[in-house]
């Protein structure tokens, strides 16, 4: 090995490196944080895809030499802070992706710095630790009773969407593990909340249901399962001699924020003998709301559920949460042995590797943030980011009933808001003309940098969807987007 390259590596393992770069991360992002908090600059800085990746390829091509490390490593942090999204920008009102409370970060840096990982509980005993012990904490906040239930931290609500559902296939029909659906002759349908997430029927896909198997549930009038037709639909596909391998309710569900009525429908599934898996990605972190936590009455009594951390607790991405209100299926969706990582020395064990229960082997620790923030904080600091946010989007959602040139949708139930600018010249148009002015009017809005907010469909036209994700977004910023609208709405219209 040439000493030049033993020197180098020296270098980059060296801790006063470490000190000496950290520092200025910090401070560079302390100050842009400071700037984007302020409202300055713009929210996203949109750029066409290829010329952000021709600037990409074009660092990878650049690097530095010893003496210019440091200065090279504040240039490409500038770089990546004035080429990326700005969500804690007030102005951010987007997806349901949070700008996160930023020390939650410095927790995950910890993480990478050191890689915690699981899979053994050896290889990550702190992780595995926390990770527990946040499991019984939202747990027991959302109703689960101490002891009886278990839970899995995973990447992402769609994994953790998938692992539940594999839970629910294998518990459902045991054989189907090791000898695949074809053991299973009768036709297999899973009943879904109307408006579901895409990862289920991914998931059914990918579970060899098949997505044709994914039966949607009639809606009632603000977008929730109606747990009466749902009690029809179980009837008749049994009827048909088919076999219902689980329901799968919402709280909430994505395009409206619609939580469904979660007692009446476990009554239907625990009545009738049918698995109930929820999706409350979004809101299971109402549980630590005492203004809110009505909206998921009923959750504990689904068999399985998850959660998304990276949404309303505030942390960064990615931290999902799986529960089994029976600790009994905590095994049941992977069933394969591997000996070399589960050790028979010390059987008991296994009960702690994170790798018995999840999808990834090497999977990292990803709970450091949620850890952080509720060891420093308490968990009341997350009712409070809840009752923020959801107020502010009922705030919203008067502000637009009063104004006379814009219709909003539903009454949100969450952080959600969904709505249309209909001004006067717009008026005797089609509702596929005003989807499109809509839809014009937020891609003008977002590329310019002033707002981020997102379109969605409502009865196939186009609308505007904003979520709170940003306890610093104040009334005055959401009355400045229904004037940024109603600007760019003439701007278009003079245009045409
Ligand atoms: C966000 C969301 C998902 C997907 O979760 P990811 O963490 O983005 O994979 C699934 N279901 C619902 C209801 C969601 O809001």
């Amino acid at each position: 090995m040439s000493s030049a390259a033993r020197d180098r590596v020296a270098i980059l393992y060296d801790p006063a490196l470490v000190q000496e770069l950290g520092q200025r991360m910090v401070r560079l992002f302390s100050q842009h944080l400071a700037q984007i908090e302020a409202g300055e600059g713009p929210v996203l800085n949109w750029r066409d895809p290829l010329e952000n990746i021709a600037a990409a390829r074009k660092t990878l091509l650049t690097p530095a030499t010893n003496e210019r490390l440091a200065e090279r490593f504040e240039e490409m942090i500038q770089l990546a802070l004035t080429r990326g999204h700005n969500l804690h920008h007030p102005r951010y009102i987007g997806h349901q992706v949070p700008a996160p409370v930023p020390i939650a970060g410095l927790f995950d840096a910890l993480v990478s710095c050191t890689n915690q990982v699981l899979a053994i509980y050896e290889m990550g005993p702190w992780a595995t630790a926390v990770e527990r012990a946040l499991i019984e904490l939202w747990g027991e906040q959302i109703g689960l009773v101490p002891g009886t239930f278990a839970g899995l931290v995973t990447h992402g609500g769609s994994l953790a969407n998938l692992t539940a559902l594999l839970t629910a296939r294998n518990a459902v029909c045991p054989q189907s593990w090791s000898r695949g659906l074809q053991v299973e002759t009768r036709r297999m349908v899973m009943l879904v909340q109307g408006d579901v997430h895409y990862s289920i029927a991914r998931s059914a896909g990918i579970l060899g249901l098949g997505t044709e198997q994914v039966i949607r549930v009639p809606l009632d009038e603000r977008r929730r399962m109606d747990a009466a037709a749902l009690r029809n639909l179980v009837d008749e596909h049994r009827a048909a001699g088919e076999h219902v391998l689980a329901v799968v309710a919402c709280a909430c569900a994505t395009p409206v924020g619609a939580f469904d009525p979660l007692d009446e429908i476990a009554d239907v599934c625990e009545e009738l003998g049918v698995w109930l898996h929820v999706d409350a990605a979004h809101g299971g972190a109402v549980a630590f709301s005492e203004k809110y936590r009505h909206l998921i009455r009923g959750l504990e009594r689904a068999d399985s559920f998850i959660c998304d951390a990276h949404k309303t607790l505030f942390v960064p991405a990615l931290c999902a949460f799986v529960f089994y209100r029976d600790k009994r299926h905590r095994f049941t969706a992977f069933q394969q042995e591997a000996p070399y990582l589960f050790d028979p020395s010390a059987p008991g064990m296994a009960e702690y590797d994170g790798g018995m229960l999840t999808v990834e082997c090497t999977k990292r620790a990803a709970a450091y943030g949620l850890w952080g923030l509720t060891a420093l904080c308490g968990k009341e600091l997350f009712g409070d980011l809840i009752d923020l946010t959801f107020d502010l989007a009922a705030w919203l959602y008067e502000a637009l009933r009063e104004a006379p040139d814009f219709v909003p949708l539903y009454e949100p139930m969450c952080n959600i808001v969904v709505f249309r600018h209909v001004p006067e010249f717009m008026a005797e148009r089609s509702a596929e003309q005003i989807g499109e002015f809509n839809r014009r009017i937020r891609r003008c809005l977002i590329e310019s940098g002033e707002f981020y907010i997102v379109q969605t469909n409502c009865d196939g036209t186009g609308a505007i969807r904003v979520c709170v994700m940003n306890p610093l977004t104040q009334e005055e910023h959401v009355l400045q987007l229904l004037e940024a609208i109603r600007r760019v709405g003439r701007e278009l219209h003079a245009a045409d």
